[in-house]
């Protein structure tokens, strides 16, 4: 019997363009002859519409927007299940990032109905998603990072002087200036000087409550993808070259600026530290299905980890189904497992 797949894409948050283009990629790339396909698409304003199902893939973003006039919007479990509360589903495919999607609040969402959902579970997910939690993890399993501060907008508005001062007694300049809880480079900016210090953390307090400054490393930008559950595999690397000054939202989503080199030029010394590395964050932080594991790699080949995205860009041209082509694992083939691994993961909980 073909398995009913819910994919649920959109969301309210400033990925919401990016997880369109997944949704896109996805509906092009399943196999209808193994599995039947239900859009879910989550408005900017946070309304859930079902659409019709899909049997082929679809042609443009659009055809996956829905007009709020022409669906009824209820219950958001009645996208899910069924007047009797049986599944409409067999498993849920969650392609949003950010916020609402990639943090732990549609998973949680998902874990109250009982549903096998594709990727990290509630815990991985959070604490990804929280770069301070996530250092504070990494730093546990005594992984490598760059030194950082982090405060919230009460502490900064009670004593802006002092944060200046620890982050000037504490980091290097360059700095970067984040918040806490985004992701896709949204609200980053980078700061050479204690007046533009100010002005990036000012900024990334428009996105968050909690910001994070880290020291600027000058370093290659390398990735590998994990994929798995108990037993995670890690891809080949790969290096991003952004041509602009980092690696910001425009280089990652609109001019195609970037750069993805697949396998990255690396020793065998430094791929297997970051393999090592990779499987560390994988599992300090307990995620299951994938994760994309970032590291900085210097001149002298000390790695260092950034991040780890619990929902990676998935777009076929993204780096973490390129990482698996390249490990032999094709796009459709990626989507099989992921589905394959979210169902085990489900029927090893019950
Ligand atoms: P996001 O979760 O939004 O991708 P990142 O922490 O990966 O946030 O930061 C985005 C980009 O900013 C990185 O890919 C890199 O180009 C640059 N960057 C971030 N932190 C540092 C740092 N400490 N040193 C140098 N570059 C950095
Ligand atoms: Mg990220
Ligand atoms: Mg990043």
């Amino acid at each position: 019997m073909k398995k009913r797949v819910g994919l649920l894409y959109g969301g309210k948050s400033a990925e919401h363009e990016v997880s369109l283009s997944t949704a896109t990629a996805v509906s092009k790339a399943i196999d209808y002859n193994k599995y039947e396909v239900y859009p879910i698409f989550i408005t900017l304003n946070g309304q859930w519409l079902r659409g019709p199902q899909l049997t082929k893939p679809v042609e443009s973003i659009e055809q996956l927007q829905f007009n709020p006039e022409n669906t009824s919007p209820n219950n958001i479990t009645e996208f899910i299940l069924d007047n009797n509360s049986q599944a409409q589903f067999d498993v849920v495919f969650p392609l949003l990032h950010g916020t609402n999607g990639e943090d732990g609040t549609v998973q949680g969402l998902l874990e109250v109905l009982n549903f096998p959902y594709v990727g990290n579970g509630v815990l991985a997910s959070a604490a990804g998603m929280d770069k301070v939690t996530m250092k504070q993890l990494f730093s546990v399993a005594g992984l490598k990072q760059v030194p950082y501060v982090h405060f919230i907008r009460k502490e900064w508005t009670q004593s802006q002087k002092e944060i200046i001062g620890k982050c000037e007694e504490e980091l290097g300049w360059p700095m970067f200036v984040k918040p806490a809880n985004l992701g896709s480079s949204v609200g980053i900016s980078k700061a050479t000087n204690s007046s533009e210090l100010v002005k990036a953390i000012e900024f990334a307090f428009q996105y968050d409550r909690k910001v994070i400054v880290e020291q600027g490393i000058i370093a290659r930008e390398i990735e590998m993808g994990v994929l798995g559950n108990d037993e995670p595999e890690v891809s080949v690397a790969g290096e991003i070259k952004p041509m602009t000054d980092f690696y910001d939202y425009d280089s990652k989503y609109k001019d195609g600026s970037t750069a993805l080199i697949i396998p990255a030029e690396i020793s065998s010394d430094v791929e297997s530290t970051m393999k090592d590395m990779a499987i560390r964050a994988f599992k300090i932080l307990d995620c299951s299905g994938l994760v994309r594991s970032d590291f900085f790699v210097t001149e002298n080949n000390e790695v260092y980890i950034n991040e780890v995205n619990t929902m990676p860009g998935f777009t076929p041209v993204s780096m973490y189904p390129l990482l698996w082509q390249h490990t032999d694992v094709s796009y459709p083939q990626l989507i099989d497992k992921l589905i394959e691994l979210a169902i085990e993961r489900h029927t090893e909980k019950q």
